[in-house]
């Protein structure tokens, strides 16, 4: 690749990316692993990240878009595909044309389709998602019990999303469990999926029964743990470097960047890097007097970002760094030292947010 002198410069780990999707599918073997790969597989590319699953063993893939399941035919030809976001009206042809797979969670989405395959004599599959308690996508209960027994078709899958299963002690996952379990009941034969992530992690320690017949993790698979605090063995899958565009020394009193919002009570060595909010590093990870911000790393010990967060740059203290910072290297963003969970509590979000929110000015590389 030629040189681009990008700021950025985002790494992605395919092999880490496979070794996560082994170990949730290892937690529990008896319900297939699926993997979602929706917004761009969570900022990592939809186009590299559908095939190195496939080849780690995910047959099952779900998306929000049916432009987002175009990207996945067209990667992984024999893979089973669901539209989480349901059916857009008029979309029947568009979804049968490359046998992607609506989930449907309304009466009006469950019509048409019906009506499509009648029409038709198309035999597009569809899953069917019930609402157990996050009040999103979905039948309500009451609904899903009156019609899951007498639907036009049979659905390929009968699905339910958790509202708070990163939250381990909270006690909605298990009556969504057991609802859906109820739901389920109404629908023999029916493969059902209910877990993501967090019900996936779960299963290490409450023992599950989430699992049913599919799991549906995402977030984890691109190593981020959306149970805070409870340690899980997965890998990093995004490193993010950015580059240093200048460095200087700062005496004792000088303020630094917009609104003069962090006073240096030292004198400071400060590298002035090249990537911004434009670029997916959330403003509020910046820091001010007494309330400090995120790091960035050098040789893998961390660096304080000083000050309000530029579009296009960030001033971090390299001060104590262990190597020498110089103009054109390279500082870590996100990587093994700064992990995506910390830097997102750094800057008051969630990593699936650090995730998806990655710019789209990066240099790219795929390494496996
Ligand atoms: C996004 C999503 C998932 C994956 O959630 P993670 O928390 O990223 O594992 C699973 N199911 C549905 C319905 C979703 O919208």
């Amino acid at each position: 690749m030629s040189e681009s002198f990008a700021g950025g410069r985002l790494t992605i780990d395919l092999g880490a990316l496979a070794a996560n999707w082994s170990f949730l599918a290892r937690l529990d073997p008896a319900s297939e692993c699926a993997a979602v790969v929706k917004a761009d597989a969570y900022g990592i590319g939809i186009a590299k990240a559908a095939p190195a699953l496939a080849r780690a063993g995910a047959k099952t893939f779900f998306v929000a878009h049916l432009s987002e399941a175009r990207a996945v035919r067209d990667a992984v030809p024999d893979a089973t595909v669901y539209v989480l976001n349901g059916l857009p009206p008029g979309a029947c042809d568009a979804f049968a044309a490359i046998d992607a797979r609506p989930v449907l969670g309304c009466v009006d989405e469950i019509l048409e389709w019906a009506a499509f395959r009648a029409a038709s004599g198309a035999r597009g599959q569809a899953a069917v998602h019930v609402d157990t308690g996050m009040t999103r996508l979905g039948l309500d209960p009451a609904q899903a019990h009156d019609l899951l027994p007498r639907l036009p078709f049979t659905p390929s899958l009968l699905m339910s999303h958790l509202a708070c299963a990163d939250e381990p002690e909270r006690p909605e996952t298990e009556r969504q469990r057991a609802l859906f379990a109820d739901l389920c009941a109404q629908a023999p034969g029916v493969p059902a999926s209910l877990a993501n992530s967090a019900g996936t992690l779960l299963r290490e320690t409450s023992g599950g029964g989430l699992g049913f017949h599919l799991r549906r993790p995402g977030v984890a698979l691109y190593g981020a743990n959306p149970i805070a605090g409870r340690p899980a063995a997965l890998r990093p899958v995004v490193r993010l470097e950015a580059r240093v565009a200048q460095v200087r020394e700062a005496p004792a009193g000088a303020v630094v960047g917009y609104g003069g919002a962090e006073r240096l009570h030292r004198r400071t060595r400060l590298a002035i890097v090249s990537v911004g909010y434009a670029d997916g590093v959330l403003r509020a990870g910046g820091s001010e007097d007494g309330a400090p911000g995120a790091a960035a790393a050098v040789g893998g010990v961390p660096c304080p970002y000083v000050g309000r967060i530029s579009m296009d740059l960030i001033a971090i203290d390299v001060t104590d760094a262990p190597e020498t910072v110089a103009r054109g290297g390279w500082v870590e963003i996100l990587g093994d030292t700064i992990g995506v969970d910390a830097l997102a509590r750094a800057c008051g979000t969630i990593g699936y947010e650090v995730l998806t929110g990655s710019g789209r000015r990066h240099e790219r590389r795929y390494v496996s």
